[in-house]
């Protein structure tokens, strides 16, 4: 089911792990940002899309991870976008033999077959210098950093004050750091303080997981995501209540627990 949550803009969210995927209304179709995550889940999106009279102009995905890359045949044959640095590791890492069942090896295995591969990381680099998505539509402004993950982008929705972060400013998950950078730490420090400067025209935050957040809530998560990753810097144990007695997801503090070690180990 559609939920507006701004003006000419609705998100739909999957059972996996409150995963949101946003759509905005355009001129000549909506754009698509993440599409969602089980076979049944993106068809239903695609029919409520079609009983509303909508039609897909484009598609974008904030980063190459498995779950921000599908896609269902309902949807349309259009363009699928991410920023160039996701587009070129989305392209290495489907490329060759056996990225299938790389790619499943990846996804929880209550849900493995309920999520549809065949699309899965067919986009394409954004045109020109990436920093805005090209559709008949209202202006898409694409914040790139690298925090979460080699190609990751929140999109502001400027005239709608929507923010869609990507895996940033949940209110479920605490910051997930990339490892694969040299300065995990800095890099997300830098992110938040990427966020942080167009926070104040934002009413509306989407997180990739989570629950959407209201006016003022943008500043309050990227402080909550700063205290986490300043905590991690430090050495220091965060009070973060995503690890604490009430986690949404009971498996959270187990991924801060792997953080710490993985960063203690560098
Ligand atoms: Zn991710």
């Amino acid at each position: 089911m559609l939920e507006p949550v701004a003006d000419g803009v609705r998100v739909h969210v999957s059972e996996f792990c409150s995963s949101n995927a946003v759509v905005v209304d355009g001129r000549g179709g909506v754009l698509l940002i993440d599409a969602g995550i089980l076979d049944e889940e993106l068809a239903c999106l695609a029919r409520d899309l079609e009983d509303s009279g909508r039609t897909v102009a484009a598609g974008f995905s904030t980063h190459p991870h498995w779950d921000h890359l599908l896609w269902h045949a309902r949807l349309g044959d259009v363009p699928r976008y991410g920023t160039a640095h996701a587009a070129e590791l989305v392209r290495t890492r489907l490329s060759g033999p056996g990225w299938e069942a790389r790619v499943a090896s990846m996804i929880p295995a209550g849900i493995v077959h309920r999520v549809p591969m065949a699309l899965l990381g067919d986009i394409t680099a954004l045109p020109g210098d990436g920093t805005r998505i090209p559709w008949n539509g209202t202006e898409v402004r694409v914040l790139e950093h690298r925090a979460h993950a080699t190609g990751h982008a929140a999109l502001l929705v400027a005239d709608r004050g929507v923010l869609v972060a990507g895996d940033m400013l949940s209110d479920a998950l605490v910051p997930m750091l990339d490892g694969m950078g040299a300065d995990p730490i800095g890099d997300y420090l830098g992110a938040l303080d990427l966020l942080e400067a167009v926070a104040g025209d934002v009413d509306v935050v989407i997180p990739g997981h989570g629950s959407v957040g209201g006016r003022g809530c943008a500043q309050k998560r990227i402080a909550l995501d700063r205290a986490y990753v300043e905590a991690l810097r430090d050495g220091r144990e965060p009070d973060d209540p995503r690890i604490g007695a009430s986690a949404v997801y009971d498996w959270v503090p187990d991924l801060h627990a792997g953080q710490v070690e993985r960063l203690a180990q560098r």
